[in-house]
């Protein structure tokens, strides 16, 4: 599948680049000298897909007023317009009855798929898997571009270290390291190496910035952070975003230290266009320039505008802001011409690198989306990435890989034939009730004997991307069958876990536990059968105390998308290996939160185990349930023979190996990890962060020397004023299979 979708992006020489580089300069400025300061405006416009497309052209009311807008020039792009023949019909709007015929880019949540879906990015990251990352992001583009679609708003690299907040099922997670390898990978998928191919895609970083930052998980709030946090955690996966060459940029909801970001002219000027020289654009989230009246920080419509457009947000997407405002301010003398004129070059430019000057309707060809839509190679893709996507968080009593032929296995749980949770949030494309349950997973392997019992309803009714999910707390129909048919059973699977729906946008939650009555249908069948399987599905790491006290296995399956129940079955019945590793720390209870690997130390004393002395809760332990980079395999690992080969004075750089054993008796894959601590430092330096890893497959007994070397970029770090600084001193470094990492060795830089 890779050969195929990886040969189906043109790749152009270095010399053919360059070119295209000047010539796309040139066209843009011919351009530019032409439009009026209403057609500037207009390409700063984004609206929102508006009318059925087998009817006549709207009349009145929104839909008229975008249309009418549409043939004067003033829309630039628009966003969730479905499918080849609606794409097609607003770009002929744009490019056939305008004045400078400027075709338009259409954008669209392809978050973790299209029409297919992969996991969850959450889980996707849980692979530490750059590569199946790269291809599921190559995966979607080709899905959602053969519908009309040349820009994706996505990849979300916010880092954010709080479960409450809904989003965190979007991201990669609480580590910034982590975070912006894997913005890499998701930016190199969407665009592939020659962004005017017909199966690539422009992406877009969002949401720029500290949006996973929003206190206690409250969605569109205040972020109040330090620069260390800022520079150090939040920003680096942005940078590599940027460094990847991501197209586009989306700003947010959120205030950074009191100031809207959408108004952040330190964000979106300073550091991103000036430091980074980032020359794509940067899109408002949904009204977010309208926000900022709300927020107290713009008194109208006219000020946010001024704000908005000064600050460098280039592009107001469906908050009619710009196209009502922009073109009197500049009239005005209130915003530069100069301003639009930078804006309205960035988006040109994209235009060109998709090539949609060449053909605006290259991105709408019927037969090309009759064939590619839902096509038969993108299912072994996302399976793949769903097996490699599960976490084992624990395995007692070698419970698992079950046993194949002569078991009666009870399948317990709502949401173990659910088709539909299992796709996980954000998925607007795609058609509902389109995955593959665990129980029809399950189904396939015919040497058991499976008995389903649904226990009691955990969801009520149906739930959509838009509506609250609804769950049941008082019905406990469903509990007698369900323990009967555990008691029968051998080995009792239990499905439980969030909707699909719990989490994404405007989905926080104070409570991490097992939503409705499923804690309580947990504790009852372990009372009649003590071999529990307990399968996870949920969009955050949830707080499973108990669980994870009692039960003796624990998977953690997120939201898998249509792929879901034939990768838990693979993974349950062991024909997968897995080899996933949590990229957020489980909290004990929600009290934790926000709880992250990457903390500080504290100014008191520490004894020998570790304790400190007095920082601690009084109820319940400082760690987390489940650290950071956990995960079990049906195989065991060991690590050892840890070296340090500091050459830094000479050539700076510090080598670290190790060797890398597996010591049980299956094949299997281990993410060994690196991480650092900077013991003394001018700004305090966390008690560890991860600086390296590999993901490596051996044999059953066979082992290997891992090597990292350390350089200046990763021994060094952001000051409070924003500048990376390597400081001398003594360091540590730690290597293991998770962020406790067993082994550690000294080095000092001089
Ligand atoms: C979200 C963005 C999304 C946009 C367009 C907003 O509400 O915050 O992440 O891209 O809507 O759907």
């Amino acid at each position: 599948v890779a050969v195929i979708l990886l040969c189906l992006v043109n790749t152009k020489t270095h010399a053919q680049m360059e070119e295209t580089k000047v010539d796309i300069n040139q066209k843009v400025e011919s351009l530019l000298s032409q439009m009026t300061i209403e057609e500037k405006v207009g390409q700063m416009n984004l609206y929102n897909g508006f009318w059925d497309v087998t009817g006549p052209a709207p009349e009145e009311g929104n839909a008229a007023l975008k249309y009418n807008h549409l043939k004067k020039g003033w829309v630039g792009a628009m966003l969730t317009v479905r499918g080849a023949e609606e794409v097609r019909n607003v770009q002929r709007i744009a490019v056939e009855e305008s004045r400078l015929g400027i075709p338009l880019l259409i954008g669209f949540d392809v978050i973790h798929g299209y029409k297919t879906l992969s996991p969850i990015p959450l889980a996707e990251s849980a692979s530490w898997d750059l590569q199946a990352i790269e291809k599921s992001a190559r995966v979607a583009a080709t899905e959602a571009s053969a519908s009309g679609i040349n820009w994706t708003f996505a990849p979300m690299v916010d880092i954010s270290r709080d479960a409450r907040w809904g989003r965190v099922m979007e991201g990669a997670g609480e580590d910034p390291y982590l975070g912006s390898l894997i913005a890499k990978a998701r930016v190199n998928g969407f665009q592939g190496d020659d962004l005017s191919a017909h199966n690539t895609i422009a992406a877009c970083a969002k949401h720029f910035a500290a949006y996973g930052f929003a206190e206690a998980g409250r969605d569109y709030n205040v972020a109040d952070i330090g620069n260390g946090t800022l520079y150090n955690t939040v920003l680096p996966p942005f940078k590599a975003a940027s460094e990847a060459g991501v197209k586009t940029f989306m700003n947010s909801f959120n205030t950074l230290n009191g100031v809207p970001v959408t108004g952040s002219s330190f964000l979106q000027r300073d550091i991103l266009k000036r430091d980074w020289n980032f020359d794509g654009f940067v899109v408002s989230d949904w009204a977010s320039i309208n926000e900022m009246i709300p927020w107290g920080h713009a008194k109208d419509k006219r000020q946010a505008a001024q704000i908005a457009a000064n600050a460098g947000s280039d592009m107001d997407m469906e908050g009619y802001v710009y196209i009502q405002e922009l073109a009197q301010l500049v009239k005005d003398g209130v915003v530069k011409e100069s301003i639009l004129d930078d804006a309205v070059r960035r988006i040109l430019k994209v235009k060109f690198e998709l090539g949609l000057f060449e053909d605006p309707y290259r991105y709408c060809d019927d037969d090309r989306e009759k064939e590619w839509t839902y096509h038969e190679s993108y299912r072994e893709a996302v399976l793949d990435m769903a097996k490699k996507s599960i976490v084992l968080l624990k395995n007692d009593n070698n419970l698992l890989p079950l046993k194949k032929n002569g078991q009666t296995i009870a399948l317990i749980g709502d949401l173990a034939d659910d088709k539909s949770s299992p796709l996980g949030s954000w998925r607007i494309a795609s058609d509902d009730d389109t995955a593959v349950s665990v129980l029809e997973g399950m189904s396939s392997y015919k040497g058991n004997t499976l008995n389903f019992s649904r226990g009691p309803e955990v969801f009520e009714g149906t739930s959509t991307f838009l509506q609250e999910v609804k769950i049941n707390t008082t019905d406990t129909s469903g509990f007698d069958e369900a323990i009967a048919t555990a008691k029968a059973a051998d080995v009792v699977v239990m499905v439980l876990g969030e909707h699909g729906f719990q989490s994404g946008e405007g989905r926080s939650r104070t409570n991490l536990d097992l939503p409705g009555l499923q804690q309580e249908l947990l504790e009852e069948v372990y009372k009649v059968n003590p071999n529990v399987v307990l399968v996870l599905n949920n969009g955050r790491p949830l707080a499973i105390e108990w669980a994870s006290e009692h039960i003796p296995v624990i998977v953690e399956a997120w939201h898998l998308g249509t792929e879901s129940g034939n990768a838990i079955a693979n993974v349950l019945y062991g024909d997968y290996n897995p080899s996933g590793k949590l990229p957020m720390s489980f909290p004990r209870n929600v009290g934790q939160a926000p709880i992250y690997y990457n903390n500080y130390p504290t100014g008191r004393p520490t004894d020998k185990d570790g304790n400190v002395f007095w920082s601690h809760y009084t109820d319940v332990e400082k760690t987390p349930l489940y650290p950071f980079g956990h995960g079990l395999s049906y195989t065991t690992f060991e690590y050892s023979n840890l070296k340090v080969t500091n050459t830094y004075k000479e050539n700076q750089e510090v080598k670290v190996s190790f060797t890398l054993k597996n010591t049980g008796s299956l094949k299997g894959k281990e993410v060994a990890q690196l991480y650092i601590r900077d013991l003394v430092g001018s700004v305090i330096r966390p008690l560890k962060e991860l600086k390296g890893f590999e993901l490596i497959e051996l044999e059953a007994g066979t082992s290997k020397t891992v090597e990292f070397v350390l350089t200046k970029k990763e021994l060094g770090f952001y000051t409070n004023q924003g500048e990376f600084v390597v400081e001398s001193g003594d360091f540590k470094v730690f290597v293991g299979g998770n962020s406790n990492a067993e082994l550690e060795q000294g080095f000092t830089l001089e």
